[in-house]
């Protein structure tokens, strides 16, 4: 019985990397150049049906319409933000799970933030993902068809991918490793890896597991605080994988690929906002090749979060921008960055579907 049901399964090409794509086709008794004008269909010219494919002989097709799929997300709807022209997607899975992804376009970049799980496990006290728990992983045709439903659906050139989406990209490595590794194909012709950063809370060996692979894409660590302690109350699993190591591992990154590491620094009044954490901020940002993003919190307040989340405030303004001088007055590179999308829920850490 349950290979009956295996045998009816359709194959989803969707999310194989080339080999994995040449593997399948030289599996099936094709030459391996099938596999590579099918990576080409997929991840370039971003095919939404197989029957597009007009390089591939008939019979083929055929075969390929009936036993294999390349679809892994469908559109569900948008939302379009008044201020900055931000554009919120809710994308539903093959299983019925919706995700979401946020189109940012600016003067000369247009920024795709993607997720890479339905949710998030790790609990962090100021995000709206981690309050909603863990759904899923995404696999890497999910993650990929993100990019192809928001490019085609937007018209707009995407330049950059942000992993800031729901989810812990580094606690998915895997299919987060294949979905860059097709990204930053010569074949797909999409996105330079420098354009591509990996937003994580801090996964430290799978941060020097990206590093000493073949892939050069940039790192972003939510840092949020430069106290162990306080850094344990915000994010729970500092408490598995500490700062101390986490800051180790990204410096190893900085130095193995020749990339600037991006801290980001969520303010949040009184907790990680002092004159002390710009102290110790400088001293970091000193001593590892970088940069600093101030991010102003998002309120949760719309959630009813319970415990410590509750008692979140945002940095007033006039602090921020005290923060972000007194940074730049010790020669630290300081980026404050505007909340975009706040209207429509879309900025980081407010990305959660509303329960049912
Ligand atoms: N899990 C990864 C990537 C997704 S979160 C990570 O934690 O890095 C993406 C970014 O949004 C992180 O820097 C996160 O700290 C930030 N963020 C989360 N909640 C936020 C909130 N309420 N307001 C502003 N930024 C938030
Ligand atoms: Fe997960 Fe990132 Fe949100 Fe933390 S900030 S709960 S790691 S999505």
């Amino acid at each position: 019985m349950e290979n009956q049901q295996k045998s009816t399964e359709k194959v989803l090409l969707k999310g194989l990397t080339l080999s994995e794509l040449i593997n399948y086709f030289t599996s099936i008794g094709e030459k391996r150049f099938r596999g590579e004008q099918v990576f080409q269909w997929m991840y370039n010219r971003l095919a939404d049906d197989i029957s597009e494919m007009n390089n591939i002989p008939k019979p083929l097709r055929n075969k390929l319409l009936e036993e294999t799929s390349i679809t892994a997300l469908e559109y569900s709807e948008h939302q379009t933000s008044e201020s900055g022209g931000t554009i919120k997607y809710a994308f539903k899975t093959a299983d019925n799970y919706i995700i979401e992804s946020v189109l940012i376009p600016e003067v000369k970049r247009t920024t795709l933030c993607v997720s890479t799980q339905v949710g998030c496990p790790l609990d962090c006290q100021f995000c709206a993902t981690g309050l909603m728990g863990y759904q899923k992983n995404l696999n890497p045709g999910e993650i990929f068809d993100q990019y192809r439903l928001a490019k085609k659906l937007s018209g707009e050139e995407i330049t950059n991918i942000v992993f800031m989406g729901m989810g812990e990209p580094l606690i998915n490595y895997n299919n987060t490793f294949n979905a860059l590794k097709i990204f930053s194909e010569q074949l797909t012709q999409g996105i330079s890896q420098r354009k591509i950063t990996v937003s994580t809370s801090g996964i430290a060996p799978k941060i020097y597991e990206l590093a000493d692979s073949e892939l050069k894409v940039k790192i972003a660590l939510s840092l949020h605080s430069c106290f162990e302690e306080v850094r344990s109350k915000i994010m729970p699993i500092n408490q598995k994988y500490s700062l101390r190591e986490n800051l180790n591992a990204v410096k190893y990154y900085a130095q193995k690929t020749g990339t600037r590491i991006t801290f980001e620094y969520v303010m949040l009044k009184g907790v990680n906002d002092r004159d002390v954490d710009i102290k110790e901020l400088a001293k970091i940002a000193r001593d590892i090749p970088s940069k600093i993003n101030l991010i102003p919190f998002n309120s949760l307040k719309h959630m009813q979060p319970s415990g410590f989340a509750a008692e979140l405030e945002p940095t007033p303004k006039a602090r921020i921008n005290e923060f972000a001088d007194k940074l730049r007055e010790r020669n630290i590179s300081v980026f404050l960055r505007e909340t975009q999308g706040g209207d429509i829920a879309a900025a980081c850490g407010q990305l959660a579907v509303k329960r049912q």
